[in-house]
């Protein structure tokens, strides 16, 4: 069979249990694309195909003798941030180019669990910091709807392949929107869910408070088959929430989109920089929302001003202390021939650390150094509690809230965006993390240049299965989805 990859989710899983292809046939078949389209796309950091192989005829076994889960055999990729027994873990980062974790991360350990085979470890910007995997010690990964363009970040290469249908799920970590944007670029649906829904035990910290895994696919139905996975309670992260996961593929007609309360923040549409074509899908999208019964309120959301700049202070002053940890003595990598022990540090930091992280790192140590943090870091924190009460009393009066994801279309490779332009770009992502809210991107249409445009739905503190299942059934009602790029096109 030429044309496994064109199968959604659920297709594959009953392929695989009524036996009309093998678990190895289909890991091959995706191994085939890889070894054939992705020198194009550099959207593998590592692949395994070893191991996939085994895990495959594992999951064989399961399929024969009917011990199989739900997803048992269905291949997938990891975002290169999910720590990985025995197999590497970069981050993207030089610091971690030869790092090989002792454990597998939870979202890793129970997606083995569940008989999924593991293709390898997908690109990301370095440690995450980024909005277009260009920041990546590996090279940027590339758009596969025009290949000269960025496919977002910092989880494009989980964007990237499954876009190019180098793997029909990938798992992905949104800090302030690198699930979400990503997804926007690539025409894909991705959810980022409510602070403390998927362990972060074993995912490489960025910003502790903010950062969350999710799923990335081509539809809602695919990414709940992958969130009934990777959700739950986890002992291994304090953070984690003990609260019972629904069942997100049985919820995805739970909810009526007929009766639906979307709010539309006045402040979101007049952004300056808003893309007008971006502006008018999600608008089409809306409309086409509002005519299978949905109902527009427009809303009030006072704090939009305030995101950037409180991302930008929170998220450095996390990182700065997570990194500390990099210093060139107990893992990751270390300066040729130190003088002492100061030298050691700063040459191991300074020449493993890429140019943003290092921003990111000075930034953040100021606003939490004696004499700023009352002025940077607290004052942050209490506005972040503003931004969240913004919401909360939103939905007092909304189901959900609908944004782009991004006010733009994906950039050009080389853009070179100054930090500042490309803090701007995440205007519509942030709060949902320092709200800690849940939010999902769904495609909904192509530019002028045949780029992907996307919707974002915020929702209310653990709604994964009403985003889910609000995208779900704009999908049965329209077909951006199912968009392929010509890369995806080709057949092995
Ligand atoms: N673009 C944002 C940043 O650079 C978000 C990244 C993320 O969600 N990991 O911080």
């Amino acid at each position: 069979m030429t044309d496994l990859h064109r199968l959604s989710i659920r297709e594959m899983t009953e392929g695989l249990k009524s036996a009309q292809f093998s678990s190895r046939e289909l890991t091959q078949h995706y191994l085939d694309r890889i070894a054939k389209i992705d020198d194009r796309v550099k959207s593998y950091v590592t692949v395994t195909p070893e191991q996939a192989l085994a895990q495959a005829d594992a999951a064989d076994n399961l399929l024969k003798s009917g011990t199989a889960g739900v997803l048992t055999g269905v291949p997938l990729a990891h975002k290169d941030i999910f720590c990985t027994q025995g197999i590497k873990t970069t981050a993207g980062s030089k610091m971690l180019d030869n790092f090989i974790s002792p454990y597998d991360a939870t979202v890793v350990a129970k997606a083995k669990a569940a008989g999924l085979v593991t293709l390898g470890k997908v690109n990301m910007d370095e440690f995450a910091m980024g909005s277009t995997s260009e920041s990546s010690f590996y090279g940027a990964t590339k758009n596969p709807w025009n290949l000269e363009h960025v496919p977002g970040g910092s989880s494009g290469g989980s964007a990237a392949v499954v876009a190019a249908d180098l793997a029909p799920l990938a798992t992905g970590t949104d800090t302030g929107g690198s699930i979400r944007q990503p997804a926007s670029f690539c025409g894909l649906t991705g959810l980022k869910p409510t602070y403390g829904r998927v362990s972060r035990f074993g995912m490489i910290a960025f910003a502790s408070s903010l950062d969350q895994g999710g799923p990335m696919a081509r539809s809602a139905e695919d990414c709940a088959f992958l969130m009934n996975t990777i959700a739950g309670h986890d002992l291994k992260d304090s953070t984690s929430i003990n609260k019972e996961v629904d069942d997100y593929v049985a919820n995805l007609n739970a909810t009526a989109v007929k009766g639906l309360r979307i709010g539309i923040p006045k402040q979101y549409f007049n952004v300056q920089g808003l893309d007008a074509e971006v502006k008018a899908r999600v608008e089409e999208s809306l409309k086409k929302l509002q005519d299978m019964g949905a109902t527009l309120v427009e809303i009030d959301l006072n704090m939009t001003e305030a995101y950037v700049p409180t991302y930008y202070l929170i998220a450095p002053a996390e990182a700065s202390s997570n990194l500390s940890r990099y210093d060139g003595v107990r893992y990751g990598y270390r300066c040729e021939n130190p003088t002492d022990i100061l030298d050691l540090y700063k040459r191991s930091r300074s020449e493993a650390f890429g140019a943003e992280v290092q921003r990111r790192i000075l930034i953040g140590t100021y606003a939490l150094s004696a004499g700023y943090y009352d002025a940077y870091y607290v004052k942050a924190q209490k506005v972040r509690r503003l931004i969240q009460q913004d919401f909360l009393k939103a939905f007092e009066n909304v189901d959900v809230i609908a944004a782009p994801s991004a006010p733009t279309t994906a950039y050009k490779i080389g853009a070179n965006l100054s930090p500042t332009e490309m803090y701007l770009g995440d205007i519509y992502t942030l709060a949902v993390n320092l709200a800690g809210l849940p939010a999902i991107n769904a495609p909904v249409g192509f530019d002028t240049n045949n780029l992907p445009v996307g919707l974002q739905l915020i929702g209310n503190y653990w709604s994964e299965s009403q985003l889910l299942s609000i995208v779900h059934q704009y999908q049965q009602n329209t077909d951006w989805h199912t968009k392929r790029a010509a890369i995806a096109e080709e057949n092995a």
